[in-house]
C-alpha cells in the first residue's frame, strides 16, 4: 500500500524512499513487538498537522485552590486553537481513563514520551534522594523504574524487588521490602510481564508505609481502560502510559492524576522538565482517545487478548515453554532454551533474529533468573498490532506453526526464506492502516 509523498517525493527522494520502504515492510511482515502498533491515518494526519509549527508553553487551564479552571495559560499569543485542542485531549483521556469521575481527576497530555512522563511524576512527587520501589529490569519492569543507567536511579534512591521464584509478583517480597525502604513512592508497571496486576494489593502496601502508588500502564493502557485487565483507579495515585502502545496514538506520553497533585504534576512537566509541548503530537493524542473511547475499539481490545490466550496455547500444544504458562493480556514471554527438544532455540536472540528474517518480527527479553543480561534465554511476543491489521485466532495458529518451522530450521536460511515469503502472501490479506 503506497502513501501520498508528492511533496516529500519532490524535495527529498532519498527520504521519501526510505518512507516507502518503511510502509512496505510494516505492510509485509507480522509485527508482534508487544509495545508496537498501527496508528489509523486519522491519527497519523492529525500528528502530521501544522499544531507541530506553534509554540505553546503552558496550559489551557490555570490551578487555583486546588482547581483546575480553563482558559489561557500560556507564555505566547496564538492559542486560541491550541487551548481547544488541548482541553478536548484532556477532557478525552479522562474520560477514558476515569469515567464518571472525571471531576476527581487531572490528566497531563504533554510528555513527550513514556519515559519523560514516569521522570516528570517522580520529580513532581519526591525530592532528591528521596526514596521509590519498582519492578527490577529483568524480572519485567521498566529502566525508569529504578535501574540504575536510568536517571531516575541517579537522582533519587530507587529500590529494585524481583518477581516471586514462579515469576510472578510476591506481595511478602514486596511489603517486606518497602517495610524496611519506607519508600514515598511506589511505581508499578511492567514491560515484560503477562499476567494482570493486582493494582489493590500493591495500594494496600503503598498505604501501609504511606508511599503513593504510581501505574506505569504504557503497555495496557486500552486494556485496563475497558476494565479487560485490572483498572488501576482509585488505588493508584497517579498513572502514566505511552500514547504509541496499545492506545495507537503518535509517540507521546499521558498521565493521570488524583486532581490534588494535578498542578504538581503539571509544573514538573512544564516548565520543570520540558519547554514547549508537541501540540501536533497532542492533536493525534486527542484523535487517538476518541478512537479508544468508541465501540470500535473495545472489540479491537478484547480481540487482542484473546488472540494473544490463543497464540499461548497453540505455542504451548506445540512444545514451547511459557514464562508463567500462559497470559492474561496482549503479551507472551517464552523460554525458547526451554520445552521441547525440537522447538528450543539456542537463546532468544537466535530465535528473535530467525524470526525477524522469516518476517514475524518481535524482540529477544531477559526471562527472570537470567544470569547473562547480553544473551537473553527468553521472546516477547504480543498481539496489539497483528490484530490492528485485522487477524484472529485461525491467524495465531498459523503463526504457531510457522514459530515451529523456524525454531526447527536451525536457522537455514533457505528455510527462514521460504518462510518469509509465506507470510509476505499472507499479509496481503490485511488491512494495514
Ligand atoms: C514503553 C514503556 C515506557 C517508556 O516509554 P517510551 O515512550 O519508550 O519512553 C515506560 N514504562 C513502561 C512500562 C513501558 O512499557
Amino acid at each position: 500500500m503506497s502513501k501520498p509523498y508528492e511533496n516529500l517525493s519532490a524535495v527529498d527522494p532519498e527520504i521519501a524512499d526510505l518512507c516507502v520502504a518503511e510502509d512496505r515492510r510494516q505492510a509485509s511482515v507480522i509485527r508482534m513487538i508487544a509495545s508496537e502498533n498501527y496508528a489509523s491515518r486519522a491519527v497519523v494526519e492529525a500528528t502530521a498537522s501544522t499544531f507541530g509549527n506553534k509554540y505553546s508553553e503552558g496550559y489551557p487551564h490555570k490551578w487555583k485552590d486546588g482547581e483546575r479552571q480553563w482558559g489561557n495559560g500560556r507564555y505566547y499569543e496564538g492559542q486560541e486553537f491550541t487551548n481547544q485542542l488541548e482541553q478536548l485531549a484532556i477532557e478525552r483521556a479522562l474520560r477514558l481513563f476515569a469515567p464518571g469521575k472525571e471531576s476527581q481527576y487531572h490528566a497531563n497530555v504533554q510528555p513527550l514520551s513514556g519515559a519523560p512522563a514516569n521522570f516528570a511524576v517522580l520529580n513532581a512527587l519526591l525530592e532528591a534522594g528521596e526514596s521509590f520501589m519498582g519492578l527490577a529490569l529483568g524480572h519485567g519492569g521498566h529502566l525508569t523504574h529504578g535501574h540504575k543507567v536510568n536517571v531516575t536511579a541517579k537522582y533519587f534512591a530507587a529500590h529494585q524487588f524481583p518477581l516471586g521464584s514462579d515469576a510472578l509478583m510476591d506481595f511478602d517480597i514486596i511489603a517486606k521490602m518497602a517495610e524496611e525502604v519506607k519508600p514515598k513512592v511506589m511505581i508499578i508497571g511492567t514491560t515484560s510481564y503477562p499476567r494482570s496486576l493486582d493494582y489493590s494489593k500493591f495500594g494496600e502496601i503503598a498505604k501501609s508505609v504511606g508511599a503513593l502508588l504510581v501505574a506505569d500502564v504504557a503497555h495496557i493502557s486500552g486494556l485496563v481502560a475497558h476494565n479487560i485487565l485490572p483498572h488501576p483507579l482509585p488505588h493508584a495515585d497517579v498513572v502514566t502510559m505511552t500514547t504509541h502502545k496499545m492506545l495507537r496514538g503518535p509517540r507521546g506520553g499521558l498521565i493521570i492524576c488524583r486532581k490534588e497533585l494535578g498542578e504538581q504534576i503539571d509544573r514538573s512537566v512544564f516548565p520543570a522538565l520540558q519547554g514547549g509541548p508537541h501540540m501536533n503530537n497532542v492533536a493525534g493524542i486527542a484523535v487517538a482517545l476518541k478512537e479508544a473511547l468508541s465501540d470500535d475499539y473495545v472489540r479491537y481490545a478484547k480481540a487482542v487478548v484473546e488472540n494473544a490466550k490463543h497464540l499461548a496455547k497453540c505455542m504451548i500444544d506445540r512444545g514451547f515453554e511459557l514464562v508463567t504458562g500462559g497470559t492474561d493480556s496482549h503479551m507472551i514471554v517464552a523460554d525458547v532454551t526451554k520445552g521441547k527438544d525440537s522447538v528450543r532455540a539456542a537463546n532468544g536472540i537466535v530465535m528473535s533474529e530467525d524470526s525477524a528474517r522469516a518476517g514475524i518480527v518481535f524482540n529477544k527479553n531477559a526471562v527472570p533468573g537470567d544470569e547473562k543480561p547480553w544473551r537473553p534465554s527468553g521472546i516477547r511476543i504480543g498481539t496489539p498490532a497483528s490484530t490492528t491489521v485485522g487477524m484472529g485466532v485461525a491467524d495465531m495458529e498459523q503463526i504457531a506453526d510457522w514459530l515451529v518451522r523456524i525454531a526447527q530450521s536451525k536457522s537455514d536460511g533457505s528455510t527462514l526464506d521460504a518462510i518469509r515469503r509465506e507470510v509476505g502472501e499472507a499479509m496481503t490479506g490485511f488491512r494495514v492502516p
